[in-house]
């Protein structure tokens, strides 16, 4: 017994869905849409419309692909259209007889020598919004139009709305994620741009400064500190950026020596005493073999590290405590810098190791600095194939943490 038309139907319809899911290309999809459309309901020709939010009309996007370079510059009106009316109204029209009704827009048919003589359009729905117009002309043998056609059409019409939205989606999301790389890009240029030019003229300040202060009178001398300590906070700055620079330009290479931990460890920390002093803040350090030797670029290594102490003795309040501690756990090198300060928000936990990324807010910190610190030890402790990462309990302190692959 051959099988009931409408069975076979909803079984091609079936088929067609689940081809349209394993593409993503919004030409093909569209085009896989009309032509299941013009087979299942047995017709001529189908064709999509969407709307031209420029001039508010209706334009092809889809269509017999013959025809579809001549379709496509074709605007139909809203006011004056059955795609227009289905388009504005959100429901579907048959026309049995189009050829002599005044809502079909005729200038395509001219242009393609075309005769509509029957049509059925639906809305294409997408979460009560209308995205479009399915339509379709003709159909074969001279037969009307049925309830069946209507719905096939309007399940193949959320087909399509779905694809478009998909790919709007898609398409916003890429502008988005090129803008950011522009953004990016920006900031690479700017950082390199002005560290170049702060070299040379800080280069001079800090010479000119540096003769003036052997010979300053004491009077001039406590003045000539004031304007030497300034400018080698600047000259800190630059070499921020420099850091940031020479690895976002694959500039920085690896130099990688044994170091003995013990001895680099005490090495950085002992440069900061004098500022953990300053503050009254307790400043040690843990290293638990004191024979560790490991291969590292200890120059950069030094960098990340000193960025992590100096953030632990900027985030913490007099009388309180910083350790740095260091062990070998299995193949790896782990570093860790605690304080009891301030801590970190859970919220930022993971954005702090972003450029020029900070907690407060530029406009009412209290604390100095250029949000390069921490992006600067990511960056130093990738390179040695490592891993860096902050823990913290807010109001409580903080622990920052970086592991090195230990490479034999
Ligand atoms: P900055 O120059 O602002 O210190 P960093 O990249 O070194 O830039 O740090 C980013 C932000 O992370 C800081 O502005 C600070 O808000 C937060 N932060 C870093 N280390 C600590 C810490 N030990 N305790 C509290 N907050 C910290």
């Amino acid at each position: 017994m051959a099988k009931p038309d409408y069975t076979h139907r909803l079984e091609r319809l079936l088929e067609i869905s689940r081809k349209l899911n394993t593409s993503l290309v919004l030409e093909s999809l569209l085009q896989t849409i009309t032509e299941a459309a013009s087979e299942l309901v047995d017709c001529d020709d189908s064709s999509i419309l969407t709307i031209d939010e420029e001039t508010k009309s209706l334009h092809f996007i889809a269509g017999p692909w013959f025809e579809l370079d001549l379709m496509k510059p074709f605007r139909v009106p809203l006011d004056s259209s059955v795609a227009g009316w289905v388009f504005t109204h959100a429901q579907p029209v048959v026309l049995q007889d189009a050829g002599q009704d005044a809502r079909v827009f005729r200038a395509v048919d001219k242009a393609l020598n075309f005769e509509t003589g029957s049509i059925i359009a639906v809305p294409m729905i997408f979460k009560d919004q209308t995205m479009g117009v399915l339509e379709a002309v003709n159909k074969k043998g001279n037969l009307s139009y049925n309830n069946e056609d209507i719905l096939i059409l309007e399940t193949l019409a959320s087909q399509a709305a779905v694809a478009l939205q998909n790919a709007r989606l898609l398409e916003k999301t890429q502008e988005a994620y090129e803008q950011m790389i522009e953004l990016d890009r920006m900031k690479t240029d700017f950082i390199a741009i002005t560290s170049h030019e702060l070299r040379t003229p800080l280069g001079l300040i800090l010479g000119h400064a540096t003769f003036l202060r052997e010979t300053a009178s004491d009077e001039q001398a406590s003045q000539m500190d004031v304007i030497l300590r300034s400018a080698m906070r600047l000259k800190e700055i630059v070499e921020e950026f420099s850091n940031v620079e020479n690895f976002k330009s694959g500039m920085a290479r690896l130099h990688l020596r044994p170091t003995n931990i013990q001895h680099f460890i005490q090495e950085v920390v002992d440069s900061f005493q004098e500022i953990a002093h300053q503050k009254d803040i307790a400043l040690s350090y843990d290293v638990t073999r004191a024979n560790l030797t490991v291969g590292l670029d200890a120059e950069k290594i030094g960098v990340a590290l000193s960025n992590l102490i100096k953030n632990a003795l900027t985030y913490t309040n007099t009388e309180g405590h910083v350790l740095v501690k260091a062990e070998a756990v299995r193949s790896s090198l782990w570093v860790s810098v605690s304080d009891d300060g301030i801590g970190i928000p859970a919220k930022d936990i993971k954005k702090i190791f972003e450029r020029f990324y900070q907690v407060e807010s530029h406009l009412t910190r209290r604390h100095g600095g250029m949000g390069l610190g921490l992006s600067i030890a990511r960056n130093m402790a990738e390179m040695h194939d490592g891993r860096i990462w902050a823990e913290s309990v807010d109001g409580h302190g903080s622990r920052l943490t970086f592991v090195l692959p230990i490479k034999r």
